[in-house]
């Protein structure tokens, strides 16, 4: 099991009493310098952003008879599907590890803003206590825009729902059940329009790249709020910048930035930050959070144990639920 971090080892012990299964693991991301790490052992689980695209990887682990990779993310896009196949290894994943997680940070960060507390506390800092134009709005007043309400949105407009707001949600594919909490509406644009807060959970594809673009920004009310707890791409960072500055909107809270990697969950104090970076982090309206929607104790659990289910329900039956299609 590689990239593993200490808060995931009760979870790993716990699974292993359970299943009477051995579990080695390894704090270094999988890559050609250790792949033969993996000799010996029957199962591979990891979990990286760092990609895997040299064949002698795939070829070393066949040699090794291993006849799979279990991924602890949602994403897989690190794998290199054609050495995947050529090397017969089945790819898993976790689809979904805790849909929660990610809602009740958006639902925080939203709190937040209808507080104005980066403004606030941004005043506090030195020194200022007025409340002078802070005046805020009761959540079951707002209109909550979902932009992509799949797992995570759909929890998020649960939430949203639960405390009186008002949901509307843009979303090709629209799911009956999500009819009692949410109305749909025709396009992206009339939910820009009438939102209080739009929160984006679509998934990063081509058609999702910068869905959210000065245009879109326009068409948002100048007292609106954007979350971003999806990818960073899907918002063009410049134009957001733009709109934050020129009052356009009031406000946004980020847990994905375009270039994040190796600045998220990295200790980077003596690194010069991108210039983008610096920006958002000087304004008193935007809240940053380092990718941490997912980082729950619910969903690091559920990583390992779905991690770990997919390795032996391959090993043992040759399939699981979790293979994704490469
Ligand atoms: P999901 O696949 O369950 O839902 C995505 C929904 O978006 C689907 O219903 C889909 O039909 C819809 N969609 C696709 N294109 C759209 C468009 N152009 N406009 C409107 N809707 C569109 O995905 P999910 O598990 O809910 O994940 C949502 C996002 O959250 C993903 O980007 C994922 O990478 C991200 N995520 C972030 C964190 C974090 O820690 N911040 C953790 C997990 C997932």
């Amino acid at each position: 099991m590689f990239s593993v971090r200490e808060d995931e080892k009760t979870a790993i012990k716990e699974w292993e009493v359970r299943h009477n299964v051995e579990v080695t693991t390894v704090s270094e991301d999988l890559s050609l310098a250790n792949v033969d790490l993996v000799e010996g052992f029957d199962g591979l689980s990891i979990q990286q952003v760092t990609e895997l695209p040299e064949e002698a990887i795939y070829k070393k682990l066949a040699a090794f008879g291993i006849k799979q990779i279990s991924l602890r993310t949602a994403g897989y896009d690190i794998i290199n599907a054609e050495m995947a196949k050529k090397y017969k290894l089945t790819i898993t994943n976790v689809p979904a590890y805790s849909p929660r997680s990610v809602a009740e940070l958006v639902l925080t960060q939203t709190m937040r803003l209808i507080r104005h507390f980066p403004t606030l506390e941004a005043h506090m800092a030195h020194g200022d206590f007025r409340w002078r134009g802070l005046v805020a709005r009761e959540i079951h007043t707002l209109t909550i825009g979902i932009i992509g309400a799949g797992k995570i949105g759909s929890t998020a407009a649960r939430l949203f729902h639960a405390l009186g707001a008002e949901v509307i949600a843009y979303d090709p594919v629209r799911r009956e059940e999500l009819e009692d909490i949410l109305t749909y509406k025709d396009s992206q644009r009339e939910v820009l329009e009438a939102a209080d807060v739009i929160s984006l959970h679509v998934p990063l594809d081509p058609s999702t790249l910068q869905i959210i673009d000065a245009e879109a920004l326009s068409q948002m009310k100048p007292e609106a709020y954007i979350i971003n707890a999806a990818r960073g791409p899907v918002v063009d960072t410049q134009a957001l910048i733009k709109a934050l500055d020129s009052g356009k909107i009031a406000g946004a809270a980020l847990d994905t930035l375009t270039n994040e990697q190796g600045i998220f969950n990295q200790d980077v104090r003596n690194q010069d930050l991108p210039e983008d970076f610096k920006l958002l982090m000087e304004m008193d309206n935007v809240l940053i959070t380092p990718h941490i929607g997912f980082y729950t104790t619910e969903a690091v659990r559920n990583m390992v144990d779905i991690g770990l289910d997919n390795t032996v329900a391959i090993l043992l039956n040759g399939t699981s639920k979790n293979e994704v299609l490469l």
